[in-house]
């Protein structure tokens, strides 16, 4: 796959879809920087794993759910690196329960760790990429935001507004080159899914078309071809990858 840009930034790199989009953006050439907020030696182990396999990849600390801390961050890897070529919004959280059992904080964190994250990522991405007039950002979205779920009334709200808001971005950039797309997850073997009983992953499962939980190397591939270069002509976007869950 081609790529004009050279370096990329994924928030919760270390672990689950973002480490494999990690490991997917640097096998097609790219710096990759590894977010991570709380396991350093997931990183660490995702940096040298990527290194030797001929890779670059740098570990970077930041808990996106702190402005200053993300500023920090990027503008650190553009004083490292002289640019800030493409950004995965891909760090995420649940905080499941019927909506009649959640609090208003249990709605307003996973707002703030999933919705107001990928806005604040996206705004000083948009910023730092417009000086060279070029950057693509995928923001991580999900299936829930798309069709909604029982249990997930914050986790849908977040998710739904990340399309909304990425459409709103795509427009805002496209006089400046630079591409706002999000990728859509159903439902894919990680930590995340791992808390499901397999009664609940049996039911999905038997709903799916294809017939099984989505891997994360195929979302990581998805990231990837809306990054790159092919498509340079895709922007505001959604691209499904769910076993045809939701059509
Ligand atoms: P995961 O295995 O639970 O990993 C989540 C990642 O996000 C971890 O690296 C975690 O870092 C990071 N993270 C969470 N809060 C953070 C914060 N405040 N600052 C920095 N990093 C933070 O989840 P996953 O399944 O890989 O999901 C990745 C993305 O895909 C999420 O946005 C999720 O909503 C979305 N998604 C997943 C599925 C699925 O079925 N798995 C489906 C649809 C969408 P720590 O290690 O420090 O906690």
């Amino acid at each position: 796959m081609k790529f004009s840009g050279k370096n990329v930034v994924v928030t919760g790199g270390s672990r689950g879809i973002g480490a494999e989009i990690c490991k997917t953006l640097a096998e097609f050439g790219l710096k990759v920087w590894i977010n991570y907020r709380s396991k350093p030696e997931l990183a660490d182990a995702l940096k040298d794993e990527i290194e030797k396999s001929g890779g670059k990849a740098a570990v970077i600390k930041f808990d996106v759910t702190n402005e200053e801390e993300f500023i920090n961050a990027l503008n650190l890897i553009v004083e490292s690196d002289g640019e800030l070529s493409y950004l995965v919004n891909n760090a995420g959280i649940t905080n499941d329960k019927l909506a009649l059992r959640m609090k208003t904080e249990d709605f307003t964190s996973v707002i703030d760790a999933n919705l107001t994250s990928a806005f604040i990522g996206s705004r000083e991405a948009l910023k730092l990429m417009s000086k060279k007039r070029f950057g693509s950002v995928v923001n991580i979205a999900s299936i829930v935001g798309e069709m909604g779920n029982a249990g997930q009334v914050n986790y849908a709200a977040s998710k739904g507004g990340m399309i909304a808001m990425s459409k709103s971005f795509a427009k805002e950039g496209a006089s400046r080159n630079v591409r706002f797309n999000c990728v859509t997850p159903g439902f894919i073997a990680t930590d995340m899914t791992e808390v499901l009983s397999q009664e609940v992953k049996d039911a999905y499962i038997n709903n799916i078309p294809l017939k099984r939980l989505g891997d994360p190397k195929e979302i990581a591939n998805a990231v990837a071809f809306l990054l790159s270069d092919h498509a340079s002509y895709i922007t505001g976007d959604v691209l499904k990858v769910n076993g045809g869950l939701y059509m």
